[in-house]
């Protein structure tokens, strides 16, 4: 295995569970020193923990809400008291909260965009001063497919994913000159948590949708994730790169 984070020091939002912790296992393989939050699942956390410290893997877990800006604020503060640095953030967190928007509550609406999207911009605006005088970083923004292609009761999720990609693309363009990169990852259907009760609706139908004739795996969403946190992505920024199995082609 290659090490392309060696000496780097990551930090993964939502890497207690489904994409983000697969992301965490490949960074933290690969020689990262990884910071990861988690909302409230600490038996998950803590399976994540146990299994890359026996690896004699460098990570390391903090429960945080991403909705609470202080609180990531202090995350990151800590992380750069104990290494002085931030090399990567990968924005993992998220819900979905369905809802035909007839009957969508305030809740339903503010749960999904506070976290999905001002999540990401708490971390992002976190980490921003410390890449920029470093003069290196990369961030990794969570997307979907859905914010351009979004099922019925997606109204919400489209929308915060919507607006992570312009996000991306803005911050890509303001944090250029000084070699950040902003970039996101679309997948589509994703064997996780979140997918699971949208997988038991689509049952058969998924290898009729998907031209892959399967779901998505959280490895293969981390692969790319990684690969634009790495140096091998040097070039690349503002992009919102898809993985999803063809998904998004449409057609027959
Ligand atoms: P998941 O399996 O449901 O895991 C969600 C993760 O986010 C968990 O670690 C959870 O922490 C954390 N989280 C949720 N709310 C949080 C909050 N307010 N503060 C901090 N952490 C919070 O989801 P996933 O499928 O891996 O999705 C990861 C990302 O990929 C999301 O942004 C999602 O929108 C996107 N995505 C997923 C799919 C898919 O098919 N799965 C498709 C397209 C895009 P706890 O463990 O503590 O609850």
């Amino acid at each position: 295995m290659k090490h392309r984070f060696e000496n780097k020091v990551a930090l993964v939002t939502g890497g207690s569970r489904g994409i983000g912790r697969a992301c965490v296992f490949q960074l933290a393989r690969e020689g990262a020193e990884v910071w990861f939050l988690y909302q409230s699942n600490q038996l998950a956390a803590a399976a994540v923990m146990n299994d890359l410290t026996a690896e004699g893997a460098k990570v390391h877990a903090e429960q945080a809400d991403v909705r609470d800006s202080a609180r990531i604020q202090q995350i990151v503060e800590k992380i750069l008291n104990a290494r002085g640095r931030i090399d990567v953030l990968v924005n993992s967190a998220g819900v979905i909260r369905d809802g035909l928007v007839g009957t969508m509550t305030d809740e339903q609406w503010r749960e999904v965009l506070e976290t999905n999207l001002t999540g990401t911009f708490n971390c992002c605006r976190a980490v921003a001063q410390p890449m920029l005088s470093q003069r290196q970083g990369s961030i990794v923004n969570l997307s979907s497919t859905a914010a351009e292609f979004s099922s019925r009761g997606q109204a919400n999720y489209a929308a915060s994913k919507g607006g992570i990609n312009g996000l991306t693309r803005a911050l890509a363009k303001e944090f250029a000159p000084r070699g950040v990169r902003v970039n996101a990852v679309a997948p589509g259907m994703i064997e996780t948590d979140m997918s699971e009760a949208v997988r038991g609706l689509a049952g058969a139908k998924i290898k009729e949708i998907i031209p892959l004739r399967r779901v998505g795996t959280p490895e293969e969403v981390a692969h790319l994730v990684a690969f634009l946190a790495s140096d091998e992505a040097s070039y690349i920024t503002g992009q919102i790169i898809r993985v999803d199995g063809g998904l998004s082609l449409g057609g027959y």
